[in-house]
């Protein structure tokens, strides 16, 4: 089998043998590393992740979109057959393999493909049209690891099936905007038509016509693009194809009467809601389903110029059809979560300060310890922000855990409370100290705290 430039060589250390004069034994102990372009989320960066999810779940339930959750594996066909078989996603990123029973398996790039799969599979076109779903979760695409980009990442959408009305791309837009706005980061959202399949092939020739007439200026991957997929000329991003790319012709002067119509009222709909946007006519997305309406949402820095894509989204009217379903139309939106959890720790580090506790149980010997944990549950269940550490025995070290974490009071549970049925309460504030007793102490803690709050 070959060899896998991923993952690392394990170390090999000599470690001595134990009989005298024995031939030193070889060990692998190298500890296994993350693979390339995958990451931990670890419990420090959970406060803004958690803010971002909260805030799209409280989103979805304002503007009646249900949850979804699809498989992360799929058949590889799904994808080929939606997003297309000569974008870059298909072609270089997509992680396919056979599975023990030979089937062509992908890890999911993407979810708005396994959606609408989903979609045609449980006979959603049987309810109440458009349906309208929201998903969250884990995408895989074998990409050059760089900031922002990783080869695991997760991503939470919004779709609405079932209605050509362009109030739903309007609406989509509105969601991603809104979302945004409540997370506090500043964003612009760019807007373009690609139209139907009918005016996309007009423009589509206008295009290669005019690379025709500057071959010579363009890199070897737009010679490449001009035959096979001519829209992907849009994104080059080689500097020698930038003055040719400069002068191309104006998608939406090809679009036909109702591609016009359908855009001019997606526009009316955000100039009635007074959300800015920005047209864009390079903007056509790396995925083949896609028709109409098609917008990213950006970031936007403190001089006001707009940085990396967060999310994007569109039209996609004819992916049913394409997946052997019926009719549906329909359109959607994705936005990364590394990406927008990176620009909500930028703008909001606060989010990171853990939340002040009202009491600390601290407990001294065994006895003791037992006692605090009866009284550690009664604290919890009566809903007291309450917190502990068994795991110390030294009363200064629990003193000083419950000063860093903000206790107001801590509860000391000693051999001589448990004799006596007490507990000793001290108020971190003034350092008094007052006995009382213990099964009392939920009580007379919740008066306390209620009178501070007062
Ligand atoms: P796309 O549909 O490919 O435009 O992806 C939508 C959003 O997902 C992007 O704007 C990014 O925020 C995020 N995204 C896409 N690919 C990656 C990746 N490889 N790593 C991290 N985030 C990604």
């Amino acid at each position: 089998m070959k060899k896998s430039k991923l993952i690392k060589k394990p170390k090999v250390k000599e470690v001595k043998s134990e009989k005298a004069g024995a031939e030193p034994v070889k060990k692998v102990i190298a500890t296994p590393q993350a693979l390339r372009g995958m990451k931990d989320i670890l419990p420090a960066d959970q406060p803004f992740w958690l803010f971002l999810t909260d805030k799209a779940r409280a989103l979805a339930k304002s503007y009646s979109f249900e949850k979804i959750e699809t498989p992360v594996l799929e058949e590889a066909g799904l994808f080929i057959r939606s997003v297309g078989k000569e974008t870059d996603i298909v072609e270089k990123e997509m992680y396919v393999f056979e599975d023990l029973d030979g089937a062509k398996i992908a890890l999911r790039p993407e979810a708005t493909a396994s959606i609408v799969r989903a979609y045609l599979n449980h006979g959603m076109w049987n309810l109440p049209q458009p349906v309208r779903l929201w998903y969250q979760g884990p995408m895989f695409r074998h990409e050059r690891p760089q900031s922002g980009r990783y080869r695991q990442f997760f991503q939470l959408g919004f779709e609405i099936l079932g209605d050509a009305n362009p109030v739903s791309d309007a609406l989509l837009i509105l969601v991603a905007s809104n979302l945004y706005k409540e997370l506090g980061i500043n964003t612009s959202i760019q807007l373009n038509s690609i139209g139907c399949p009918t005016c996309r092939e007009v423009y589509k020739n206008e295009l290669v016509n005019h690379y025709k007439a500057h071959r010579s200026k363009v890199c070897e991957s737009c010679k490449k693009r001009m035959q096979r997929n001519p829209l992907r000329l849009l994104d080059c991003k080689e500097e020698q194809c930038q003055a040719v790319k400069k002068e191309i012709p104006q998608i939406l002067d090809f679009l036909c009467d109702p591609c016009r119509k359908h855009f001019m009222s997606v526009l009316e709909y955000l100039e009635e809601l007074g959300l800015p946007y920005f047209l864009n006519n390079t903007l056509v997305r790396g995925l083949d389903y896609y028709n109409r309406t098609v917008f990213e949402i950006y970031s936007v820095g403190n001089d006001g110029a707009a940085q990396s894509a967060l999310g994007g989204g569109g039209r996609y009217d004819y992916l049913a059809e394409t997946l052997g379903g019926r009719t549906t139309p329909a359109c959607g939106f994705a936005i990364g979560l590394e990406r927008t959890a990176n620009k909500i720790k930028e703008v909001n580090p606060a989010l990171a300060e853990k939340e002040k506790i009202d009491i600390f149980i601290a407990q001294l010997g065994d006895l003791a310890r037992r006692k605090a944990m009866v009284l550690f549950e009664s604290f919890r269940r009566a809903g007291v922000k309450v917190a502990e550490d068994f795991c110390r025995t030294g009363l200064r070290a629990q003193l000083e855990i419950a000063d860093k974490l903000g206790a107001r009071y801590t509860l000391i549970v000693g051999q001589k409370e448990v004799q006596d049925g007490t507990v000793i309460i001290r108020d971190m504030e003034s350092g008094v100290q007052e006995i009382i007793d213990f099964n009392k102490a939920v009580a007379d803690l919740q008066k306390k705290l209620f009178l501070n709050a007062a």
